[in-house]
């Protein structure tokens, strides 16, 4: 799983994806932070415009780290991150309206 991280490692955008090897792919750093410029951009609104910063922080330092999970298939560890999209869903629900 890779991720893209502020120093107090909130997660601002993650992306799951099964390695054949086990070993990290650089390949994926790359296309996560492609994927996060072209959200920034505003260019892929799937989660709305995102910020270039960590929304609960505010820290522009952001870093992709990209580390195995116990799980070895997609299959294995899609109830997992579904159940993590809704946690994120609620938390940027909350986040927003308390914004005021
Ligand atoms: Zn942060």
């Amino acid at each position: 799983m890779v991720q893209l991280l502020c120093p107090s490692r909130h997660c601002v955008i993650g992306l799951a994806y099964q390695s054949p090897d086990g070993t990290a792919n650089p390949e994926a750093v790359v296309h996560l932070k492609a994927m996060f410029d072209l959200m920034v951009a505003g260019d892929i609104t799937t989660l709305g415009v995102l910020k270039p910063w960590c929304g609960l922080c505010k820290s522009k330092d952001l870093r992709a780290e990209d580390e195995a999970t116990v799980f070895t298939t997609m299959d294995e560890a899609k109830p997992m991150l579904d159940e993590l999209e809704r946690e994120q869903a609620a938390t940027r629900t909350f986040w927003e309206a308390s914004k005021g």
